[in-house]
């Protein structure tokens, strides 16, 4: 485990989520991700709250061109 997180703080929390996350680190390739996985209950949970630009899915064409600025400026900062 390299953290456990409370998301209490988050603005989008809300009672019915989890109060912390355990983050963990793969030892072969280094991914980060959680110690667990949410049930399709729990998604509900988690998008309950988000705005609709924060939601799964959609257009993935048009996310493009939203993110497009946003890599170009990451690149042009690092190289
Ligand atoms: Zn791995």
């Amino acid at each position: 485990m390299i953290v456990q997180a409370d998301c209490r703080g988050y603005v989008s929390w809300h009672e019915g989520l989890p109060p912390t996350l355990f983050w963990m680190r793969c030892t072969v390739c280094n991914h980060v991700h959680t110690e667990d996985y949410w049930t399709e209950k729990g998604l509900e949970q988690v998008f309950a709250h988000t705005h609709t630009g924060q939601a799964v899915g959609g257009n993935p064409d048009q996310k493009r061109q939203t993110w497009k600025p946003v890599v170009q400026n990451v690149l042009s900062v690092l190289g």
